[in-house]
């Protein structure tokens, strides 16, 4: 049984959660990137024991988390500690995936959607997936619906936007737009449902 293998990504307050929840409704199997790495250093998570072996307990909280703080200030000290981290997340949040892929698929599922914020950034995905499904909406739009949403000021949330991967570089990396600009919800639902049938829902 194969299921059509989706990466969905954009820009902050592109339409990235509200496109996932639509294709949900119609029958996609979603699995959280970014959530399943923050699971893995929050308390009692699968990378804890490896970090307080590598780095010393006194990077890990009394609740068992990831000290975040410290390990922020550690890795400005020695850059090299990034690395290191990322070494012992990903094979997890890897191996993660593949558990939640396996369980996706022995119950039927057509396609499955990786909801993974820093597609573009990171790279190391672009092989796992079928295809890469970007949302996109102009730059006004994105700071507009993130100050309604978040009560931000503009220029943070430009300054989130100038942080993350450009627009063009994004586009780029596409197989399928959805343009969610000027569109009700309504409008963008019909346009994911088209996107949904060529995934096999
Ligand atoms: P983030 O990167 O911050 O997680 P996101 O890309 O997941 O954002 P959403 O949370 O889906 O974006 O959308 C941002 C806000 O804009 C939400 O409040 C959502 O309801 C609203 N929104 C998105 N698309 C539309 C649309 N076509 N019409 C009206 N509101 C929309």
């Amino acid at each position: 049984m194969t299921a059509a293998r989706i990466g969905l990504t954009g820009g902050i307050g592109s339409g990235k959660s509200t496109v996932l929840d639509m294709l949900r409704d119609l029958g996609a199997v979603p699995v959280d990137a970014d959530a399943i790495s923050r699971a893995t250093t929050a308390s009692g998570g699968a990378a804890i024991a490896a970090i307080a072996a590598k780095f010393g307990p006194g990077f890990i909280t009394s609740a068992g988390a990831l000290d975040r703080d410290r390990m922020r200030e550690h890795a400005y000290a020695q850059p090299d500690s990034r690395r290191e981290l990322e070494q012992i997340i990903h094979p997890l949040v890897g191996a993660e995936i593949q558990r939640q892929v396996d369980v996706a698929l022995a119950a039927g599922a057509r396609c499955i959607v990786f909801d993974i914020p820093l597609l573009v950034e990171s790279g190391r995905w672009r092989a796992r997936l079928d295809r890469v499904l970007v949302v996109d909406c102009e730059p006004q739009t994105q700071v507009a619906r993130v100050t309604a949403r978040s009560g931000l000021a503009p220029e943070a949330v430009q300054a989130i936007i100038a942080a993350q991967a450009p627009r063009a570089l994004r586009l780029a990396a596409a197989d399928i737009v959805i343009c969610n600009e000027g569109l009700t919800l309504a409008q963008l639902r019909n346009e994911v449902e088209q996107v949904a049938h060529s995934f096999g829902l």
